[in-house]
């Protein structure tokens, strides 16, 4: 089928809530794509961070399908051996006690908020229940979740929205602090803020909510949807920062593709959710935790540290371009703060060229593949380098 009849069927029979690009995207290898009439595309924004392995990786296709061939799915009323041995290299690899999996990053939220909530009414009673996020935070599209997300735009027509959030400047200590009170019981950041413009949390910012979550016993949750599962060059962004999170909540990278989410647990909270209490149909599908095991077992030591390099080698890169006047993130996680040009203007100019971006806010943001080759990232960095001219 043609592009222009992907795109008008789409049109008529898919619901408006995408602005979609004028791309329709048919096959793709590494972090190449092409259209159904043969255009080629280098992609730096891997789906929005999922395919960290690129486009149908061989040894991740060759995973699934051989899952996909023993049993697809059955229900969390029985056993199957896939999703524990994905929770157990993710427990060996951090340190944490307990996996939850579900399928998305807002899902993951829901369950690290419902978590934070229980620990504290248990322990402290009803009343205990506000969550602090940061502004510009992004944490998904369920009602807690917007609400959650510290956006304004997020937060009209769809009236009444989850009570008890409260929200804080990001890098701002004082105005953290004022938010605190006796109502407080967790503390929900990004690291690295993704959707609302590829903004670094400071370390002293950082420690000093750490160390005020300890000594009040608030919970510190860490949404590493996007950060996590290698992103940044570490397997997760909080091993940047040297501190430990109550929970973490992952998704887009950690299926490589297909539907995950997951919550780590640490000490505090391993106990909290009973059976009952939190649930899903898909979540820890057997032919999924066979796509997240091979990413995992994927990004080792070594690994880490490519991606770590080539995210400097892009930094480097883009510093040096005439029309760049910062770059933010850390590893594979960039937002490029173009000097005069309108960073949604350089994008579509990019993509016009052959070379997929996003954007942030108002900078470029740049996702891709956690195995993008050098060859790759010249490519993409030319198109960008004269779109942004
Ligand atoms: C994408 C994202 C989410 C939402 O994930 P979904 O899978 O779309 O529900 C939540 N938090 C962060 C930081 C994200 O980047």
């Amino acid at each position: 089928m043609k592009s222009a009849d992907v795109k008008e069927r789409d049109q008529k029979y898919i619901l408006g809530t995408y602005a979609r690009n004028d791309l329709c995207i048919e096959k793709g290898s590494g972090a190449t794509c092409w259209s159904p009439e043969g255009k080629k595309y280098i992609d730096f924004s891997s789906g929005i961070g999922v395919n960290s392995l690129g486009y149908s990786d061989t040894g991740w296709v060759d995973a699934v399908m051989q899952q996909l061939k023993n049993i697809q799915h059955t229900s969390n009323l029985f056993y199957t051996s896939p999703c524990g041995e994905l929770a157990e290299m993710l427990v060996s690899r951090t340190g944490y006690k307990k996996v939850f999996f579900c399928n998305s990053g807002a899902e993951a939220n829901e369950g690290a908020i419902k978590t934070a909530r229980k620990y504290s009414s248990q322990k402290y009673g009803d009343g205990r229940y506000e969550i602090i996020t940061l502004k510009d935070s992004f944490h998904g599209r369920t009602m807690a979740t917007i609400t959650a997300t510290g956006q304004e735009g997020y937060h009209k027509y769809f009236n009444p929205f989850v009570e008890g959030f409260e929200y804080a400047i990001a890098n701002d200590t004082d105005d953290l602090l004022s938010k605190v009170s006796e109502k407080t019981c967790a503390i929900m950041v990004e690291f690295v803020q993704g959707e609302g413009g590829v903004n670094n949390l400071k370390q002293s910012f950082v420690t000093a909510i750490y160390e005020l979550c300890k000594e009040k016993d608030i919970l510190f949750l860490a949404d590493e949807v996007q950060t996590g599962v290698g992103r940044t060059g570490k397997l997760f962004a909080y091993e940047h920062y040297g501190i430990t999170p109550d929970l973490v909540t992952m998704a887009k990278g950690l299926g490589a593709g297909l539907p995950i989410g997951g919550i780590l647990f640490g000490e505090k909270c391993e106990g909290v959710l009973q059976p009952g209490d939190h649930g899903t149909t898909f979540g820890g599908n057997p032919a999924v935790c066979a796509g997240g095991i091979e990413v995992l077992k994927r990004i080792d030591e070594a690994f880490l540290s490519e991606v770590s390099e080539k995210g400097a080698y892009l930094r480097s890169k883009l510093l040096q371009m005439e029309g760049v006047a910062a770059v933010t993130g850390l590893g594979l996680m960039l937002g490029v703060a173009p000097k005069e040009k309108d960073a949604k203007a350089v994008v579509k100019n990019a993509l016009e060229a052959g070379l997929i971006a996003l954007t942030a806010k108002d900078k470029i943001r740049l996702l891709p593949p956690l195995n993008i080759t050098i060859e790759e990232l010249e490519e993409g960095l030319a198109i960008l380098e004269a779109a942004l001219k």
